[in-house]
């Protein structure tokens, strides 16, 4: 039996839980004061659920699902992002008698990718839908609430908010023309998967990391300068909603996203303390989606977050919570009732159940305690304990009775 984790998974042992749960519990806080409520679906779907929204061309969808037959013969596949699922949940949920519709998720995502730093395949997303509302400055408002929860993780001035406008559909058809007589002069340069995508999805070759596609895209036809009317009114729309809301931006006209829904607004907060996997924050408006999916018509707008990433780059860890120390010279009996009454009153506490009294402060010195409950003989014959201040050294003998009120500046 191996005894490693599946390459690419990990576990979260307390100290990085915990830099994931300031991570996630930040994110719906402030989630919560724009009006989100929390969705959670199944961590796995039928696999067309992917298949068919994400894209047949997408990295995701050709190379990087998890999927498996179950015993009755359904094709499964685990999640490797959220949003797909929370579109069938609308659609099965019949939730459009919900619109405007504002959900905020948390989870783990699983994708067949190769490890590295930041780049796991088990890891870790929050990330918000806005669903039934089409006006630009909806995206603004949702590009604004990642922007805020960056700035609340401590990030401020370490990421920056790239943003491209992909058009609507005619704005699309009408730049995939251009490209593809663009690239068609360069077949002997292009990479094998980039020729293949030639005629099935063009714009996903800007995306490529090939070096030679590389070069040959980087003089290729903008798709800003293929914007109908109606989508670059749409993305001025967006920018003045983000002048607005402070939110510093740069236009990067060669920003597309992995995944085949988007429309109009693609966005991405990068930062360069991460190496190669610079992206933390992601996302973009998806008109076509849910109508795709079978669903009615309906616009949307979301992002997700790489909470792994998020998580990396918090200055510290948070901390464990101070406990108290009880430490019993007596018998554990006296010492286990103790800890249980000081718990159900709020109080945290930490029982050593071996050492004797040097090991035990050791001990609570370790675990940054506030204050030691001593339980000596001679204090218990009088009904009382000793209580040590561990910042300042002070201590006093405390009559049980009296022990949660002058236990109460440790909370
Ligand atoms: P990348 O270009 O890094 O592969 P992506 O475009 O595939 O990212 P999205 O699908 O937009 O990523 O997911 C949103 C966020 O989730 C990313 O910006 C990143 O922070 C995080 N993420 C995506 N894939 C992984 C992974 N394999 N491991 C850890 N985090 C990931
Ligand atoms: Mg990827």
């Amino acid at each position: 039996m191996s005894l490693q984790p599946v390459r690419g998974t990990h576990d979260l042992l307390p100290e990085e839980a915990r830099r994931h749960r300031r991570v996630e519990d930040t994110a719906f806080e402030i989630a919560e004061r724009y009006g989100y409520g929390e969705i959670a679906t199944p961590i796995f779907e039928f696999t067309e659920v992917f298949a068919r929204t994400l894209g047949e061309t997408s990295d995701v969808v050709t190379k990087e699902m998890y999927t498996f037959t179950d015993r009755g013969g359904e094709s499964i596949t685990l999640r490797p992002e959220g949003t797909a699922g929370v579109a069938r949940a609308f659609i099965s949920g019949g939730l459009s008698q919900h619109l405007p519709l504002k959900v905020f998720y948390r989870g783990p995502m699983f994708r067949y990718e190769r490890p590295q730093k930041g780049r796991l395949r088990q890891f870790h997303q929050v990330g918000v839908e806005f669903l039934g509302v089409s006006d630009p400055l909806a995206d603004a408002e949702v590009i604004g609430l990642g922007a805020h929860l960056l700035d609340a993780l401590g990030l401020e001035g370490r990421v920056q908010l790239e943003l491209n406008s992909l058009g609507d559909a005619e704005s699309r058809a009408a730049y995939r023309e251009a490209l593809v007589a663009y690239l068609s002069r360069f077949k002997d340069s292009l990479s094998k998967e980039s020729l293949d995508r030639l005629e099935r999805n063009p714009l996903r070759i800007l995306d490529s990391k090939d070096e030679g596609d590389r070069r040959v895209v980087a003089d290729a036809p903008l798709l800003g300068d293929h914007l109908n009317e109606a989508s670059r009114a749409f993305f001025d729309g967006l920018k003045r909603g983000l002048d607005g809301l402070g939110v510093a931006y740069r236009v990067n006209p060669r920003l597309v996203r992995g995944l085949d829904y988007y429309c109009h607004t693609a966005f991405e907060f990068t930062t360069d303390a991460l190496g190669a996997q610079g992206t933390v924050l992601a996302g973009g408006r998806y008109d076509g989606l849910i109508g795709q999916m079978g669903g009615p018509a309906t616009p949307g707008i979301g992002w997700a977050a790489g909470v792994e990433r998020l998580g990396m780059l918090l200055a510290e860890a948070p901390a464990a919570p101070r406990p108290l120390a009880l430490i019993p010279m007596t018998g554990m009996d006296q010492a286990l009732a103790l800890a249980g009454v000081l718990r159900r009153a709020g109080f945290v506490v930490d029982l050593g159940f071996s050492g004797n009294m040097g090991k035990r402060m050791k001990r609570a010195n370790k675990l940054g305690a506030r204050a030691a409950i001593i339980l000596g003989e001679d204090e218990a014959a009088r009904g009382a304990v000793t209580v040590r201040d561990l910042d300042s050294g002070a201590q006093e003998e405390v009559a049980l009775a009296e022990l949660e009120d002058r236990l109460d500046r440790f909370r």
